[in-house]
């Protein structure tokens, strides 16, 4: 795997201006956006009734660490006012880090590659678009191969949505 992704997810209120509101957030604290999946309309996972989340995700590059840019991902978080409420709850907004080049580490606070990306198909499905044969560093199938070995059922659209 070669690149750093993050999947940016929002299912309340305007999700679109979360998204974009993340993205300038990131930008301010010195990440550069190098690449952009389409933004999809996702079916909510591990809790129903729920609305649908807008997903999408950004390569980006950055000189932070892994840990140091979680910290930054935290604080865009907080600054754009998620309130954790519940695990899988409805959020404003969602950061997560997919990958960090190769780098493969599990602390308390981080765990990278993320570990949904092989069962979730609105992960799958932008990175397919993006490096379809890059390899997942620890399954070291590419990503064309994890998404038609996903059984996840959700639904995942594309949409005409702009960053
Ligand atoms: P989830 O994204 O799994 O639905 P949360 O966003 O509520 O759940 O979880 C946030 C916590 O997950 C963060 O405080 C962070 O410490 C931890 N975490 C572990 N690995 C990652 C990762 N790869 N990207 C983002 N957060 C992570
Ligand atoms: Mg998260």
């Amino acid at each position: 795997m070669n690149g750093i992704y993050l999947l940016l997810g929002s299912n309340m209120g305007n999700r679109l201006e979360y998204l974009r509101e993340a993205e300038q957030l990131l930008i301010s604290k010195g990440i550069q956006i190098v690449d952009e999946s389409s933004i999809y309309e996702t079916e909510p996972w591990g809790k129903e009734n729920q609305d649908w989340f807008l997903n999408v995700v950004l390569q980006i590059e950055t000189s932070s660490t892994p840990e140091v840019l979680l910290n930054m991902i935290l604080e865009v978080e907080k600054s754009i006012g998620r309130i954790r409420k519940e695990k899988w709850g409805e959020r404003s907004i969602d950061i997560d880090i997919l990958y960090y080049n190769e780098t493969v580490l599990k602390s308390d606070q981080l765990t990278v590659p993320h570990p949904g990306i092989p069962e979730r198909r609105f992960t799958l499905i932008p990175l397919v678009e993006m490096c379809p044969l890059e390899l997942h560093p620890t399954s070291l199938k590419n990503h064309m191969t994890l998404l038609a070995e996903c059984d996840d059922p959700l639904d995942c659209k594309l949409t005409d949505y702009k960053l």
